[in-house]
């Protein structure tokens, strides 16, 4: 276990030449002991440099990397007591699963044969792979290798882990269950760990904290909480969350934000917020678009009501995403933007709307620089995380429960959310606001353990917590 500092780290790839790459660019962050810190960001943004630069396999062009006080820029690999993880299994095809595991303790230790094995077999039980350990990788499938590849690693107790997207091999079926596996698995060693993946589904379901890269450069580093609903810029806005927020660029007059589209009259609270900015790019998240069918009569345009129409429906199953375009928009290719509605609402594309966008849901960003000039209120404390409860609904699916689904209407209490789980029945999930995320996954835990149903919510315990 130890504490990862990374201090204004920089890669540059053929320097000086014509083709020189700025990979990373001054990247500071300190991923906690024990921490999951998830490095996200699209291709090309420099999440494997930054990992293979911690883990020696590239050098650093400037900044330092320590793993507690020691400074490790110029440790070989071998002597950082790091655990790498690759997307490709890159196990030994001659060799079994046993021989696979003992492999890198033999290399790395100086232990007694008859404690390798063992640790090898306690290891291996840990995986579930017990069964594996005589076979070689070619009579496996794909997420019998990961989860070797992942014995392997852990095998060696390492201070840390690094892992680079090593599920993105695996179908999605598998993949969900292998999150969950390798979220149980870290919190149960309760070691340093690294993640690299593009997948901004798999950040917020599996980081305590995230990392956003763009172009090298840090874009922000916080709870998957604090990125969704506090992002400090459009790119980050855009990148979290799916499907993405929606934006809209338009410039201030007066009051208002006028945009191609629609006027959007703002408080004097919001207009002391944006200050002097006239570029003002306006976001607002899908699921907080409310849509009004137009039979509810009492429901008109006006200030933050817009008519639309319904392009295109796409149905997820437990809700709908909903293409939509201002009916007032006659371009011959009018720009679209996407609302998310509950499963149970049938709308047709071609169905005329009214559209409200609530303004205690909306993002305000400087069009010029990005930066967010103001992020949407919050009802509650912020303790409890909307992702939180995204992955109580992931981490239950396919497991015991019928069906999960979170509702979430205005404002964003926690009282506000329902999941419905076990046969038809909804349940409100109600718990303190100030437990933690890691205490309300491990009361979850506990909960499926035990088969009961979460309306009661009676505190497990920290005794009775399976972590
Ligand atoms: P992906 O998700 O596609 O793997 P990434 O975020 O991990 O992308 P990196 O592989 O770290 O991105 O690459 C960052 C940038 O550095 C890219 O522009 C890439 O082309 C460049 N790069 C990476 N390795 C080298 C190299 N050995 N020589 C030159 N440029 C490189």
């Amino acid at each position: 276990m130890a504490t990862l500092t990374l201090t204004d780290v920089t890669k540059v790839f053929n320097s000086g030449g014509s083709n020189e790459v700025t990979a990373v660019d001054e990247v500071s962050m300190t991923i906690d002991d024990g921490e999951f810190l998830v490095l996200v960001g699209p291709s090309g943004c420099g999440k494997s440099t930054t990992l293979r630069m911690i883990a020696g396999l590239e050098t650093v062009t400037s900044g330092d990397i320590t793993l507690d006080d020691r400074r490790i820029n110029n440790v070989s690999p071998a002597n950082r007591d790091l655990a790498m993880v690759f997307q490709s299994y890159a196990l030994y095809p001659h060799m079994t699963v046993r021989e696979n595991m003992r492999f890198g303790l033999e290399e790395s230790t100086t232990l007694e044969d008859d404690v390798i094995a063992d640790t090898v077999v306690e290891t291996a039980s840990l995986m579930d792979i017990s069964e594996l350990l005589d076979r070689t990788p070619t009579e496996l499938s794909g997420g019998q290798q990961q989860r070797v590849a992942l014995g392997r690693a852990i095998v060696r107790d390492p201070a840390a882990f690094l892992m680079d997207e090593p599920l993105s091999n695996l179908d999605a079926k598998l993949r969900a269950t292998m999150r969950t596996e390798l979220q149980r698995i870290q919190a149960d060693l309760d070691v340093t760990t690294v993640y690299v993946t593009h997948d901004q589904t798999e950040a917020m379901t599996m980081g305590d904290r995230i990392a956003v890269l763009n172009d090298g450069i840090l874009q922000q580093v916080g709870t998957p909480l604090e990125c969704y609903h506090t992002p400090q810029n459009r790119f980050v806005a855009g990148f979290i969350g799916e499907p993405s927020m929606n934006f809209f660029d338009g410039t201030m007059k007066q009051e208002t934000l006028t945009a191609q589209q629609f006027s959007y009259p703002l408080s004097g609270e919001i207009q002391s917020a944006i200050g002097s900015t006239r570029e003002v790019t306006l976001g607002v998240r899908p699921e907080d678009i409310i849509m009004h069918q137009e039979t509810e009569n009492a429901i008109q345009t006006g200030d933050h009501h817009f008519e639309c129409v319904v392009d295109v429906v796409e149905p997820v199953g437990e809700s709908n995403h909903i293409y939509l375009r201002f009916a007032g928009d006659k371009s011959p290719d009018p720009e679209t933007f996407i609302a998310t509605i509950s499963g149970m609402q049938t709308v047709n594309s071609g169905d005329h709307v009214i559209v409200e966008i609530p303004p205690e849901a909306i993002h305000l960003f400087d069009t010029r620089s990005g930066t967010a000039l103001m992020n949407r209120s919050l009802t509650d404390n912020g303790s409890v995380e909307t992702p939180q409860l995204r992955w109580i609904a992931l981490h239950l699916r396919g497991r015991r429960c019928h069906s999960v689904s979170i509702n979430q209407r205005r404002g964003l209490t926690l009282r506000e959310y329902r999941v419905s789980m076990w046969e038809e029945s909804t349940y409100p999930i109600e718990c303190p606001e100030e437990w933690p995320v890691w205490y309300l996954r491990n009361c979850l835990k506990y909960w499926i353990a035990s088969g009961s149903h979460p309306h009661s919510y009676s505190c497990p315990g920290h005794s009775a917590c399976p972590d």
